[in-house]
């Protein structure tokens, strides 16, 4: 086996041309790597979501560097000028307020033209609140889908809901604590209560918690309670062979678009009960 990292491959960082994806805490201004430090202390300037936010890191370290905000609202306006400099030779980090850029935060915009235009990018690995959540909540970690925050829209919502309910791999969500309830309600609706999630709230924080067995009992939990703090949902995949709730919602959606297309319910159920082997009175009682 070679010992040599791949890292001794490379010049000393940060190269001249490279755009950093730079990995900063979700909580705890602790967990930051010293090969992030020292990209944000040489880069040739640091484009941070909230300058507020990453100064309280470069003053912890004590590190000064020139900062520029690039966020949702400027990135358009910002993005040539920066691919410019790269292409002069500067070396330019991206940060997020908090954790990875690029998850369901600023830098994968940029990141998708700078390789489109051949720049090299190199991710520093930080925290990510969803890989943190789905390590300590005990559910299956090794395969899992990420969903990032669930469309507003609601006929969007419902589809990633519908594959939520029928997923047998873990998922993970972000949700602010202002809609968590909601989350909830229509998480019972779609995978049923007896489905095992964890809420991890305020991770790497003072007041951490995770929350968890079965969506029933974490709707009870928070039913009459103030929900504040930074949340992450992660929700086990179903069981293949037991999960009965599943072949339900597939026979209601299938249902739904047969009505939907003009089929009459009666007509609808009498060839949904024929294609699932059941009797046409279970079809109805699922409505
Ligand atoms: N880029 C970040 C990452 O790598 O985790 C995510 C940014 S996203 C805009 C913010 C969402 O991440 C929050 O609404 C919450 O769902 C989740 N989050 C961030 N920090 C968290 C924490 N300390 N505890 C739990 N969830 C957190």
């Amino acid at each position: 086996m070679n010992n040599n990292s791949s890292l001794s491959h490379r010049k000393a960082e940060p190269e001249n041309g490279i755009l950093y994806l730079v990995g900063t805490p979700i909580g705890n201004l602790n967990d930051i790597s010293q090969r992030a430090l020292n990209i944000l202390k040489n880069v040739s300037l640091v484009a941070c979501e909230d300058t507020r936010q990453t100064k309280k890191i470069m003053n912890k370290f004590n590190i000064s560097n020139k900062l520029i905000s690039f966020n949702k609202q400027n990135s358009l306006i910002k993005t040539p000028n920066l691919l410019k400099d790269l292409k002069e030779g500067k070396s330019i980090a991206i940060v997020s307020d908090a954790g990875m850029p690029g998850i369901c935060d600023p830098g994968e915009d940029i990141a998708k033209i700078a390789r489109s235009q051949g720049i090299d990018i190199i991710g520093i690995p930080g925290a990510c609140a969803a890989i943190t959540a789905l390590i300590s909540s005990g559910l299956p970690s090794s395969t899992f889908v990420f969903e990032g925050f669930l469309p507003r829209k609601q006929s969007e919502r419902e589809e990633v809901l519908f594959e939520i309910s029928k997923n047998i791999k873990t998922t993970i969500i972000y949700e602010s604590p202002k809609r968590l309830k909601k989350l909830l309600r229509e998480l019972y609706e779609f995978c049923g209560g007896d489905r095992e999630i964890m809420i991890a709230r305020e991770l790497t924080k003072k007041f951490e918690e995770h929350i968890g067995y079965t969506i029933k009992e974490v709707s009870e939990l928070f039913k009459d309670k103030e929900v504040v703090g930074e949340i992450t949902i992660v929700i086990k995949g179903i069981n293949k062979k037991k999960d009965f709730n599943l072949d339900k919602l597939i026979i209601k959606k299938d249902l739904n678009e047969l009505i939907n297309a003009g089929l009459s319910l009666s007509a609808a159920s009498k060839y949904l009960a024929k294609k699932n082997g059941i009797k046409k009175s279970e079809i109805y009682n699922l409505i």
